[in-house]
């Protein structure tokens, strides 16, 4: 089951790429025309059912608006990694049937291919404000190999492509990437949205912008933290990270998780921030106990003496009081990553401390506030503040590369197309 391979030809290394020729979906006459919607449905099946349909749910606004402005709505989407294999436990049929539910009054149909002759018929028998799920694009090689013939094939199927799928945008596949090449390419409103808010937080802030990145290990964000260094105000190192810029500093951390291969990197990454005159926020005092589970004995204590037999597992009150204090100062934050290890009570106290300040400082209009990946959004609802926040990104390993300065494939060819049409 695979088509003739030919890599698209259209690359994804340019260094600088105009965001501005994204183009959203508003406005747009799609009235009797078949668009092809590119979205991520990769949830998790139990049992033949859908188990979570909060993906399902974040891109109905953009496939309702297709289909009540009169759009044959074609979906695309893949789920698990079949890798170029049909396997029944990766069929998006328990999708199409979850997205029946969820659009009552709307015929949803399923199509059991997203390629060849069924893929056509199928197509081929939906009528305006209707919507079909197409089967896995990953049944199929071309898909991960960007191959341009595959991208073809998918896009004899449509006249107008929508990519809706942010989570997915940093792969160059051939659904995300050489298919927007093919027809006119816009942004779903989900993609917008986050293109919108990252933009806002990122290539344009209202300064003083601040960056908070914590998590276990500096050696999972080098690219995060190096990009975000020389475009900040101010960044905050918190989580087991923090405790290998601190080494670097020549503080001793006791028995703490740190990296010692990444000391020379949290230098580099100092001396780069005081370059291009960014603060780097280090926590001053610390929560610390001799084991890392829950009902252990903790205490806090200066960043300095940290006793020999105990490690770092949280911000302490003074840290935070600090935080709370620059966060005062600045009129964007941009945050990914726990300040301590918030699952085990009593460590999340800074996180969650943290999570209530971005969220009432936002909610009284003083802050543009975005956050995002697994914990953060994890900690932000555990306190019930996700919704206060200008912008919460769910997109996982789209946002960390975003904000690790990458070009996300899926985006820029949307970008391209925007700026082909404008010429
Ligand atoms: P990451 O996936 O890199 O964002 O890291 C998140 C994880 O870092 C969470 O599971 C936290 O429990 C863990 N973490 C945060 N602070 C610490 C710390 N001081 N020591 C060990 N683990 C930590």
């Amino acid at each position: 089951m695979s088509v003739a391979s030919s890599a698209a030809t259209e690359s994804v290394s340019e260094g600088s790429v105009d965001l501005s020729g994204v183009r959203s979906i508003d406005g747009v006459d799609v009235k009797g025309k078949r668009v092809l919607v590119r979205v991520d449905f990769n949830v998790p099946i139990e049992n033949g059912v859908v188990a979570d349909a909060t993906r399902l749910k974040r891109v109905l606004p953009t496939i309702s608006k297709l289909a009540e402005a009169g759009a044959k709505v074609i979906v695309l989407s893949h789920l698990g990694r079949p890798k170029g294999v049909i396997s029944p436990d990766t069929s998006l049929k328990p999708v199409a049937e979850k997205m029946r539910e969820l659009m009552p009054g709307t015929t949803v149909h399923f199509i059991g291919d997203c390629f060849g002759e069924e893929a056509r018929r199928g197509v081929a028998g939906v009528k305006p404000g209707e919507v079909a799920v197409l089967e896995n694009v990953r049944y199929y090689s071309g898909e991960e190999k960007n191959d341009r013939e595959f991208a073809k094939a998918l896009a004899e199927l449509g006249d107008i492509y929508v990519n809706d799928a942010f989570s997915a945008a940093h792969r160059a596949h051939a659904s995300i990437e050489a298919l927007a090449h093919l027809r006119p390419a816009y942004a779903g409103l989900q993609l917008m949205a986050e293109v919108d808010a990252l933009g806002r937080a990122l290539e344009n802030p209202a300064r003083p912008v601040m960056a908070i990145v914590g998590g276990a290990k500096v050696s999972t964000k080098i690219e995060v933290l190096t990009h975000l260094v020389t475009r900040m105000d101010q960044l905050a190192v918190g989580g087991g990270m923090a405790n290998t810029f601190l080494a670097a500093n020549s503080i001793d951390t006791g028995a703490s998780l740190v990296e010692p291969e990444f000391v020379a990197t949290a230098k580099d990454i100092m001396a780069r921030a005081k370059t291009s005159g960014c603060e780097i926020v280090l926590p001053t005092d610390v929560v610390v106990a001799k084991e890392f589970k829950p009902g252990v004995e903790w205490r806090i204590c200066p960043v300095g003496a940290v006793p020999a037999d105990t490690m770092i597992l949280d911000f302490g009150p003074a840290s935070v009081a600090d935080l709370k204090r620059r966060l005062q100062g600045v009129k964007t934050v941009l945050w990914n990553g726990p300040l301590g290890a918030f699952e085990t009570a009593p460590f999340g106290e800074g996180t969650f401390a943290l999570a209530r300040e971005v969220a009432r400082l936002t909610r009284e209009g003083k802050l543009v506030s975005v956050a995002g990946g697994g914990d953060t959004v994890r900690a932000l609802n555990i306190v019930g503040v996700a919704g206060d926040l200008t912008y919460v990104s769910t997109a996982g390993g789209a946002f960390l590369e975003w904000l690790g300065g990458a070009k996300l494939p899926g985006v820029v060819a949307l970008a391209k197309s925007g700026a082909r049409a404008a010429c």
